[in-house]
């Protein structure tokens, strides 16, 4: 069977390659750094937990570029949550934290962006945060860079600054559960396949942003991703 219409893939640049990263599905770990958790009205001390964003939620943003971001309707509280990304090469489930990184293709550095409005609206209901966490262009993302090249990060400062003031500052080291540990219990829940993504939280410091706001995000040892809002 043919399909009725195409449908594009969503593709994300790969650093030192013409292939672009196919993208399948994009998960997101909630309140992985402790200071994070406790700004968000967490003791800090609870179990992080997964959302997820539709794969078309992507912004692919190529190195060196600035993406640009239309602000979204039905929120005056965008915010920003900076985050490393885990690029999945090689599916699997039930995987085991310590051979976990091997299923792991590359890196890259994301916006997890959030309408906080709507989110708190929905926390109070008991409701889902799709409508929060899942609108269109809500995952900007840079070059992936394959860990064949950059390794495993597993300590570093990942940071944002907004109009060259930093608004998040944090260290990879300070993740509640490290990426292995992220795709290890992943995969108790999901078949994990090539193509997925993991957004892996965010530290403490998220924040507003408004229209003409200019964005710049990195991740030791992983690179950058610069962001307009219009
Ligand atoms: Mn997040």
């Amino acid at each position: 069977m043919q399909p009725l219409f195409p449908l594009a893939v969503p593709l994300i640049p790969i650093a030192g390659n013409d292939h672009g990263f196919p993208v399948r599905r994009i998960y997101c770990v909630a309140r992985n750094y402790a200071e994070h958790a406790r700004e968000m009205g967490g003791s800090g001390r609870e179990a992080p937990f997964f959302f997820s964003k539709p794969a078309d939620a992507v912004l692919a943003v190529p190195a060196a570029a600035v993406g640009r971001m239309a602000y979204p309707p039905m929120t005056a509280d965008l915010h920003h949550e900076l985050e490393m990304v885990v690029a999945i090469g090689r599916g699997g489930r039930n995987i085991d934290a310590a051979t976990a990184l091997d299923h792991v293709f590359g890196y890259a550095v994301g916006l997890d962006m959030t309408r906080r409005d709507l989110q708190a609206d929905l926390k109070k209901l008991g409701r889902p945060w799709d409508v929060a966490k899942g609108f269109d262009q809500s995952a900007p993302i840079g070059a992936i860079q394959p860990a064949a090249v950059i390794g495993h990060p597993q300590r570093g400062v990942i940071r944002l600054e907004v109009n060259g003031v930093e608004r998040q500052h944090g260290d990879l080291a300070d993740m509640i559960w490290s990426v292995a540990e992220i795709v290890a219990t992943l995969s108790e829940f999901y078949a994990l396949q090539a193509g997925d993504l993991v957004f892996t939280g965010t530290p403490a410091g998220v924040g507003p942003v408004q229209r003409g706001d200019r964005l710049d995000g990195s991740v030791a040892g992983v690179g950058s991703l610069a962001l307009t809002i219009e």
